[in-house]
């Protein structure tokens, strides 16, 4: 493994630019955004905020100036001691909210992280969920650690045809240009893992990424020792047949904790996100049972310490596989558990429908003390899907809570919006989560929070012309396809972004669906509205891929007047600037298949109002005030009926209420009624749908009673 990126060039005076970009924190910390972005902004520019890249690209000569510039050193000393501040500060939340006895560490296993556009091991949501989960749990001094797996090729970029066909390309990630390095064993020697696959060994090298006061190791088997298929294991999320998936879970799950007692970790709590990571606890009781404990009593101190998070409200999207797809390739995993095979395959029986199968989510659920589902209407449906899994219980008393899922608003919120709360809702760092505190954000005046919306806007119009031209000058794509891209907006319009991964239930061509109607309303002359699509759809996903080329097409069509337009390759990088610049912020899935959704949350802490289903997360936090509710009064059995009917409710919200509300302006221009919404979505969401609240309930709710009983042990 290369080494962890070293800058022997950086002048002595910056020596410290190294440590900050190396560690991921730097990523919510407006001090080390400052001074990078002023370090050098074409660069800042170029490398998509990339300060590892940056530091091998920067000029010699630029360095030696900078570091005579008392102006750029104010920022690096500022950004220095923000740093150490985080690093060696030991009053944290955590230090007084612990009162379980334990110094355990909290083991987080996820498939997916989304942390950075530097790092693309996320597909969406769940990986977007994690990283956050991971930033705030740095922020309250959470004894963490994250255990995922390093896709060197990661997640595919996306390119779309003439033809609005996705198309997917992979890259192999450049190791020098990412913060991460090796992780290293107590002894000081670089972490190599054997997990033992069917009847062979792979060997598993294991990563380590920087995040404040938490860490994250990610597992890749692409290493020389191992034969071509393994290597290829860990090479790309999501991108293989059911057989690699299986193998990238047990190395995931039991190599994950291999890697934990390689580096020396005592881990008290294992949360296992989403059901991928669950052969965790065949490991754990494996050990147990090494130890001289029985099965059940193994079985019942691994779910003492196991918590489990679902996130799939569909039968269908719960990974299961055939019994002997499993055991073949957990053949080498038993050594004593052997003998107990038949109890351990029990865990994961579960018949969803579609023939009875191991499944991932049951084993999870059955070993696991706390199972929560991530919004208040996913805990119910949860409970009434999984009912079977329970027996003697009712969809009522069935024992899964909610913690419904939010934001780390210091990633999340716009950096000239985050001044604005420093000056009206003075405590908004320290205190995310108090509702009342947020009741500054009533005290901007109109037009002072007018003009910070009109300026998140502009910097997404400059940020979609910027990368049009890019692909104008350096792709060649057709005069039509840069109007696509959306060239021709408005940058005083009303603006709609949808923005998430393409798939059939999430209906991103809905607004599509009378198409006459839609016209009329975005071509008004005098009240135009436009629309801003972007997203992947899966690979496999046809349905998603078909959807998406509906929308594409929708851009290309003359008759929408260049207002609509779709911009390519989805990732953190556009959607900061999407949920920061939009006026509205749209969500039309199918009710109740959106478990929470957490891109809503983003745009309505930026000032950019929700108008959704009421699914997911908005069922709990629509209040009547702080967004729009699509409501088509009363549900239908036939799909195209809902869809039709969905889709007019939409229409009716845009004609009677969002466009009317938007264009209404006093003698200075300002659009009173709308602010008001405005400052309702920020009031209401910022502290409620936060990670701040999220992160302290899984403490106090999930991982303070896993502990306490751990400690018992
Ligand atoms: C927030 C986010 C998502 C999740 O969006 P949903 O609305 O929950 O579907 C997916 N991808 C990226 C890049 C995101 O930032």
């Amino acid at each position: 493994m290369e080494r962890r990126s070293a800058f022997p060039n950086l002048p002595d005076r910056l020596a410290r630019l190294g440590d900050l970009a190396n560690d991921l924190c730097w990523t919510w910390q407006d001090e080390a955004r400052n001074a990078y972005r002023r370090l050098d902004y074409p660069l800042w520019r170029s490398t998509d905020h990339n300060p590892v890249q940056m530091l091998h690209q920067i000029a010699p000569e630029r360095l030696s100036k900078v570091a005579a510039d008392p102006a750029f050193l104010r920022l690096y000393d500022r950004a220095v001691a923000a740093y150490d501040k985080v690093k060696l500060s030991k009053d944290t939340w955590w230090s007084r909210a612990n009162d379980s006895g334990s110094t355990k560490t909290i083991a987080y296993f996820s498939a997916e992280f989304a942390l950075h556009q530097s790092l693309p091991i996320y597909a969406g949501g769940l990986g977007v969920l994690a990283g956050d989960h991971c930033k705030e749990a740095s922020d309250l001094g959470l004894p963490f650690v994250a255990i995922g797996f390093m896709y060197p090729q990661g997640y595919f970029h996306q390119k779309v045809s003439a033809e609005g066909w996705q198309e997917e390309v992979y890259e192999k990630l450049d190791w020098r240009d990412a913060p991460i390095g090796p992780a290293h064993t107590p002894d000081g020697a670089e972490c190599v893992i054997a997990v033992p696959l069917g009847n062979r060994t792979v060997l598993v090298s294991v990563w380590e990424v920087k995040l404040g006061r938490a860490r994250l190791f990610l597992l890749d088997t692409d290493l020389e020792e191992n034969a071509p298929w393994d290597r290829e294991l860990s090479a790309r999320l999501y991108g293989g047949d059911r057989e690699t998936r299986v193998q990238q879970e047990i190395i995931l799950g039991i190599g994950g904790v291999r890697a934990l007692r390689a580096l020396g970790i005592d881990a008290g709590v294992y949360h296992l996100n989403e059901g991928h990571a669950a052969f965790v606890v065949l490991q754990r009781i494996r050990e147990f049972l090494e130890q001289g404990r029985t099965f059940d009593d193994a079985l019942d101190e691994v779910r003492k310490s196991t918590v489990f998070t679902t996130h799939t409200p569909v039968p269908a999207g719960h990974d299961a596989f055939p019994f002997h797809m499993v055991e073949t390739h957990l053949a080498g995993c038993w050594g004593s558990l052997g003998d107990h095979r038949e109890d351990f395959l029990a865990l994961g029986r579960y018949d969803n429908g579609s023939g009875t199968l191991f499944n991932m989510t049951a084993l999870a659920v059955r070993s696991s003390s706390s199972t929560n589902a991530v919004s208040e209407l996913h805990g119910k449906v949860t409970r009434e899907m999984w009912a079977p899994i329970w027996p003697g219980t009712t969809p009522e008393t069935a024992p899964v809570t909610a913690v419904t899922n939010g934001v780390h608003m210091p990633t999340w919120i716009a950096a000239d919006l985050k001044k604005l709360f420093d000056k009206y809702v003075s405590g908004w760092r320290e205190a995310t989560e108090d509702e009342s505190l947020w009741n500054g954000i009533l005290d901007v005046p109109d037009d002072e929070m007018w003009a910070m919306r009109q300026q998140l806007r502009a910097y997404l119009f400059a940020f979609i012309r910027e990368r049009m031209r890019e692909r104008w000058t350096s792709e060649r794509v057709t005069p039509p396809r840069v109007v696509a891209g959306g060239t021709l907006l408005d940058p005083t319009a009303l603006t709609i972004g949808f923005a998430r991964r393409f798939t059939a239930y999430k209906r991103p061509d809905l607004i599509f669906r009378n198409p006459e109607r839609l016209a009329k309303i975005l071509n008004h002359p005098r009240r135009p509205v436009q629309l801003v699509f972007a997203g992947k759809a899966h690979p496999m996903d046809d349905g998603g891929k078909h959807a998406l080329q509906h929308v594409y097409r929708q851009a290309l069509d003359p008759a929408f007047g260049g207002r609509v337009a779709f911009v390519d390759d989805y990732d953190l990088h556009v959607a900061h600037y999407l949920v920061q610049g939009c006026d509205v912020w749209l969500n039309n899935p199918r009710k109740p298949m959106e478990a929470s959704g957490t891109s809503g949350m983003k745009a309505s802490a930026n000032g950019v109002p929700h108008m959704s289903i009421g699914d997911g997360w908005w069922a709990e936090g629509f209040t009547g005030a702080n967004g729009w509710l699509i409501d088509p009064k009363g549900t239908h059995a036939d799909q195209a009926a809902q869809d039709t009917a969905d889709a007019n409710a939409l229409y009716d919200l845009l004609e009677h209420d969002l466009v009317p509300t938007f264009y209404d302006r006093d003698d200075k221009d300002v659009p009173v009624a709308w602010v008001a919404k405005v400052k309702e979505a920020i009031r209401t969401v910022a502290p409620r749908f936060s990670t701040r609240r999220m992160v302290k309930e899984y403490v106090q709710k999930v991982y303070l009673p896993a502990l306490r009983s751990s400690a018992k042990a």
